[in-house]
């Protein structure tokens, strides 16, 4: 009687013990999946152009429960984006190369933004990082700087199905020009990278990237 008793636990107790160690495993697979889903969205955002990356802040800020808009190309004071909530919200979206660091002007226009449109607070958000007297701008002007480091923490915490990849693929970025022949530049896709290349192509083979970087982008009125 003993020994049917023993066995009988024993292979409970294996049961159970399968059982722990199948979960465990799921658990941090599932982890480990969420993890790597969340920051495969910085590659992609590092090639969009300052448009694509407006239109990606603006998706991901709605996830994390704000209501962003994103402003009007010309006379945007200084904001791409304007949440409305119980706190209203101006940012300015500087998508940037890493080693190119987000500097003072974008602290000034921000904080000229807040004050247009009657927001409490403003905030610039990079892919980047900022430089030191921006940082000091913005503690004494009380704007709110949400650097590469800070903008991987918002992606973490929205719903993993979110994916940046989406809207650099589908995204038209902003109209550029050719800078060769003056043309217009169109989005084209080859061997599975996306860049511009000139319409007048073949008689102009100018290509560029979709994050090239232009000094001024838009006008500051
Ligand atoms: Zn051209």
């Amino acid at each position: 009687m003993d020994k049917v008793f023993q066995s009988v636990f024993y292979l409970f107790l294996i049961i159970i013990l399968v059982k722990l160690s199948q979960f465990a495993y799921r658990v941090f697979r599932e982890r480990k999946y969420m993890k790597e889903l969340a920051q495969s969205g910085m590659p992609y955002i590092d090639k969009m152009d300052g448009y694509q990356f407006e239109i990606y802040l603006k998706a991901l800020f709605q996830q994390l429960g704000y209501k962003p808009q994103v402003t009007q190309k010309s006379g945007d004071f200084g904001a791409d984006l304007v949440m409305k909530g119980k706190d209203k919200i101006v940012i300015q979206a500087k998508r940037y190369g890493v080693k190119n660091r987000v500097s003072l002007s974008a602290v000034q226009e921000v904080y000229g933004a807040k004050a247009y449109y009657k927001a409490n607070q403003a905030w610039v958000v990079t892919n980047s990082y900022f430089t030191k007297q921006a940082k000091e701008l913005a503690a004494a002007c009380d704007v709110t700087l949400v650097d590469r480091a800070d903008l991987q923490k918002f992606i973490n915490e929205v719903n993993p199905v979110f994916k940046a990849r989406e809207i650099f693929e589908n995204i038209t970025p902003e109209p550029r020009k050719c800078p060769k022949c003056g043309q217009d530049l169109v989005v084209r896709d080859g061997n599975g990278t996306r860049f511009f290349g000139c319409s007048s192509f073949p008689s102009c083979r100018h290509t560029e990237k979709i994050n090239k970087e232009v000094s001024k982008s838009r006008p500051s009125v």
